[in-house]
């Protein structure tokens, strides 16, 4: 791989943008979120700079309904909270302000400027690589730090136009996903942004612009170094977002998916079976068409599905070399489960999950006694879910699938946690369920 010369010296891009006014474009603020409207208002009013940026603008373009608002501003991250009661500033990379209103958080960030590879400072890694984000300036910086065009258009809360220096509208007319500046540099900055391309294109039925397209097999090994506990927050919102399945295919395509899921992605390449292959997107299918409807996915249940395959074989060797099957997949979840984190570093509530459901898959393959007590199980729901999924993907478990349906039916508490003082649970999951394809019932 090639790492660009670090001594050019890059100057500050004098660029004018192209504005287009409310004439000109679709943003109304009936789309946009009373909370984001209030944020953008309130530091307007204090007589700051105030613009919505990133996907909530390049949704509402799109038609759709953005996930969430960002906002972007010349005060400084004090001055954000002095403005806001409701304010957090977290952040180690660069110092950001969560406005939270009730279950919505407003993201404000300051405007920044970029860093280069070329840049001669503290910025980098060696290889290139942003450490430290936190160069405050002006829109025209922080506009060239932002990674691809469609996610780069400012909607100003000043005079309601559109402000774009990078042809972020034409290519979103287009359907493409380009990055700004040098792509390699900026993977090289950053290589979770192979990880985005793949998501937003995904998500949104993009095209990675070829220029983009091309350096991701030269640059992709750069993911190793990223830290595990970023790629997991990256992996869920690649996976749960409700495109997980096109997304799986795309990080296939594109080799990536085995810097997130390395045990799984080699026993794809290596396993003649259909399953393995048919489980995942079984899985995958499940989940997109839960979140599609509203319902939750939890995020133990989903790794539980990606790494079921590789905690097999490793629970099958153990099974032939005399251990009992509950023994072989509780060894087999730990040294799964333990390899597994040096790629995503997860919160111990979803491993654990996951191992439950695996334990849980050989407790249900036992019909004639004590059902009770399985059924009593916090996650039985979530295990009868993966039970149901695997008949689904072509295992003959329709025996299993029938008895539990019926114990289920019959015990119509099955599957409830201890509910801790004023924890309240909701009301769909004290009925009992029928048997369909829901996938999780622990979120
Ligand atoms: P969504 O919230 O729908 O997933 P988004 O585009 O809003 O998409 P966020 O992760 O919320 O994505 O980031 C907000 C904006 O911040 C992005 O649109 C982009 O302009 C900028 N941004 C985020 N992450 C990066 C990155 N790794 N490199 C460069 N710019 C980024
Ligand atoms: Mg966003």
């Amino acid at each position: 791989m090639t790492i660009p010369d670090k001594s050019k010296k890059v100057t500050k891009l004098k660029i004018k943008p192209t504005i287009i006014t409310r004439d000109q474009h679709t943003i109304s603020r009936a789309a946009i979120s009373e909370n984001a409207l209030k944020v953008l208002y309130r530091l307007k009013n204090a007589e700051y700079k105030a613009y919505l940026v990133g996907g909530g603008v390049r949704d509402i373009l799109l038609g759709r309904e953005p996930k969430d608002f960002d906002v972007v501003t010349d005060a400084k991250p004090e001055q954000i909270r002095e403005l806001f009661r409701n304010c957090r500033l977290i952040g180690r990379r660069f110092r950001l302000a969560h406005v939270r209103f009730g279950d919505e958080l407003i993201e404000v960030s300051t405007f920044r400027a970029a860093h280069h590879v070329s840049d001669q400072g503290e910025g980098h890694t060696e290889d290139g690589r942003i450490i430290r984000d936190n160069v405050y300036g002006d829109i025209d910086d922080d506009v060239w730090r932002r990674d691809f065009t469609i996610n780069a258009l400012f909607y100003n809360i000043k005079d309601f136009s559109i402000v774009d220096y990078v042809g972020g509208v034409k290519d979103l007319e287009a359907g493409q996903l380009r990055l700004i500046g040098d792509p390699a540099q900026r993977y090289i900055e950053d290589p979770v942004r192979m990880l985005r391309a793949i998501r937003f294109s995904s998500k949104l039925g993009l095209n990675i612009h070829p220029e983009a397209e091309k350096p991701i097999g030269e640059y992709a090994a750069l993911l190793k170094d990223i830290p595990a506990a970023r790629l997991f927050e990256e992996m869920l919102k690649l996976f749960m977002g409700g495109y997980a399945l096109q997304t799986f295919e795309s990080l296939r395509h594109y080799s990536l998916f085995q810097y997130l899921f390395p045990q799984t992605d080699k026993l794809l390449d290596t396993q003649e079976r259909d399953y393995p292959h048919t489980f995942i997107m079984q899985a995958l299918k499940n989940t997109d068409q839960r979140i599609n409807e509203g319902n939750s996915v939890a995020p133990g249940f989903l790794l539980a599905a990606l790494l079921w395959e590789p905690m097999r074989v490793i629970a099958d060797e153990h099974i032939a070399n005399g251990l009992s099957e509950m023994e072989a997949v509780q060894l087999a979840g730990d040294t799964v489960v333990s390899r597994q984190i040096l790629s995503t570093a997860m919160p111990r509530r979803f491993t654990h999950m996951a191992r439950d459901i695996w334990t849980l898959q050989v407790r249900l393959k036992r019909t004639k006694k004590r059902a009770i007590r399985v059924l009593m199980h916090p996650k039985f729901r979530a295990a009868y879910d993966f039970l149901l999924l695997r008949a689904q993907a072509g295992e003959p478990l329709g025996e299993f699938v029938n008895y539990w349906t019926k114990e289920q039916l019959e015990e119509p508490l099955a599957g409830k946690e201890k509910i801790k003082p004023g924890y309240h649970k909701p009301r769909s999951r004290r009925r009992p369920r029928k048997n369909q394809n829901n996938n999780s019932a622990d979120s």
